[in-house]
């Protein structure tokens, strides 16, 4: 009987276990190989422990334009098994699922716990072997045999290999990127890894003042390697800016911002709607209207206050001064700010989704099946790969697809 071990027990392992349970229960001998004590520790905890499974876009070339990097890798798993069929996996399997309005995907129950028990229920029903609490030290391959070596000194041989470690982000929920020395033993080459996903600390010390302040849409850019250009929602913290804009960025820079011993300077437009010239008329005119008004009450037409002050600050107009006395320069330098602010970007802290951009080199590995082109009967799944997305249950499903394919791979 063919010997097959899962080392990893998240998203993808769960998902390519359970694939091969379903499919073929009696046919291969598989081990799921954990090294926490229970399985899906990160699937449990993601989107703050209502784990969005997936997204409600259902046109695959859109989902596929929300992975930074990988969509050629993903390609063929996406549409195996696309949003859509994991809604509906799930649905299948006593979990009922809803579209939020922003498409994302949640259990109707709002507990990530659920999507794990599917997975718990599927191994008991096929009495899987899962060997919890075991961590995988090194793996070797003898001939045509895989040797996998525990940390507690055990081995267990086996005919074909899944590594579905994860990345290394959240490194305390078990994902410490183990499988990226796997991979290099058995002769794969591993891109550059970087955060991504992420929140970010500004240096500037005027955020503090507007802590909880939020903007429907922003455009961000940062140069670096390359140009990095995002729009939409984002909100200042104590200590920087979050929100869907700031992930999205974080995700398309990750390698421009991934040594952040260095600062990074980063724009913000707050009316990526209209240009410099449009933006001045509408300040100019606004002043005219109403001479003898604040710059500061006048400014707060158009943003909050709290960042009216921020900026006049800045701009050291002095509080009270009134429109009538406002010149060209001031109101350029107030133009500026608006379309182009400079912040500082000096750290990173975590995001509701945080992933490793980066990892197993994709050329080296089938997309059709995602085995191994170097060493056959090596398989990868899930974040190990080199393909992450964006929020909105983007690096779910590509866990849950690229695992699927593995375990149909394996047993077609
Ligand atoms: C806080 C947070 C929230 C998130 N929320 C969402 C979300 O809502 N939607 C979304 O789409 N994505 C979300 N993500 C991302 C998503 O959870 C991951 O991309 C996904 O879990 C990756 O699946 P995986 O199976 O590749 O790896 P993981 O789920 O990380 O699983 C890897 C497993 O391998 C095990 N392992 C590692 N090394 C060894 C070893 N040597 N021996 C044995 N076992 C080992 C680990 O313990 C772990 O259980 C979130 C991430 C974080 C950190």
């Amino acid at each position: 009987m063919m010997k097959i071990a899962i080392v990893g027990g998240g998203a993808a392992g769960m998902m390519c276990a359970a694939t091969i349970a379903e499919k073929n229960p009696e046919g291969a001998e598989v081990f799921l190989v954990e090294k926490n004590s229970i399985l899906g520790n990160k699937v449990i905890i993601s989107g703050g422990g209502r784990c969005n499974v997936t997204t409600g876009i259902q046109n695959i070339d859109e989902v596929l334009k929300k992975y930074p990097r990988g969509k050629n890798l993903l390609k063929f798993a996406m549409y195996n098994f696309s949003p859509e069929k994991v809604y509906q996996w799930f649905e299948n399997h006593g979990v009922p699922m809803k579209t939020e309005a922003d498409l994302r995907v949640f259990p109707r129950s709002n507990n990530g716990g659920d999507v794990v028990g599917v997975f718990e229920n599927i191994f008991k029903k096929n009495d899987a072997e899962m060997l919890l609490k075991t961590k995988v030290d090194s793996v070797e391959k003898f001939g045509d045999k895989f040797v996998l070596i525990f940390a507690d000194g055990g081995e267990l041989e086996v005919d074909k290999l899944v590594v579905t470690t994860g990345g290394q982000a959240y490194k305390k929920t078990g994902s410490t990127g183990d499988g990226y020395s796997f991979a290099e033993d058995l002769g794969h080459s591993i891109t550059a890894l970087a955060p991504s996903l992420n929140a970010f600390i500004l240096k500037d010390t005027w955020v503090k003042d507007l802590a909880g302040v939020s903007f429907k849409k922003a455009g961000f850019k940062i140069v670096g390697e390359k140009t990095s250009k995002f729009e939409g929602a984002f909100l200042f913290t104590h200590n920087g800016i979050t929100g869907p804009a700031v992930f999205a960025l974080s995700s398309l820079a990750a390698f421009d911002l991934a040594d952040l011993k260095k600062e990074v300077t980063m724009f913000i437009d707050f009316f990526p709607e209209f240009n410099y010239e449009e933006m001045s008329v509408k300040i100019k005119k606004a002043l005219q209207e109403n001479p003898k008004k604040s710059f500061v009450n006048t400014l707060d037409f158009f943003i909050p206050k709290s960042l009216a002050e921020v900026i006049s600050n800045n701009l050291q107009i002095k509080a009270g001064k009134i429109n009538a006395e406002i010149g060209k320069i001031e109101i350029n330098k107030t133009v500026e700010w608006l379309k182009n602010a400079t912040i500082t970007v000096v750290g990173r802290s975590a995001g509701e989704e945080f992933v490793t951009a980066g990892g197993i080199n994709s050329k080296e590995i089938d997309p059709k099946t995602l085995e191994s082109k170097i060493c056959p009967g090596l398989y990868f799944a899930g974040e190990i790969l080199d393909v992450d997305g964006f929020t909105g249950g983007f690096n779910l499903q590509a866990a849950w697809c690229t695992g699927r394919l593995v375990g149909e791979s394996l047993i077609p």
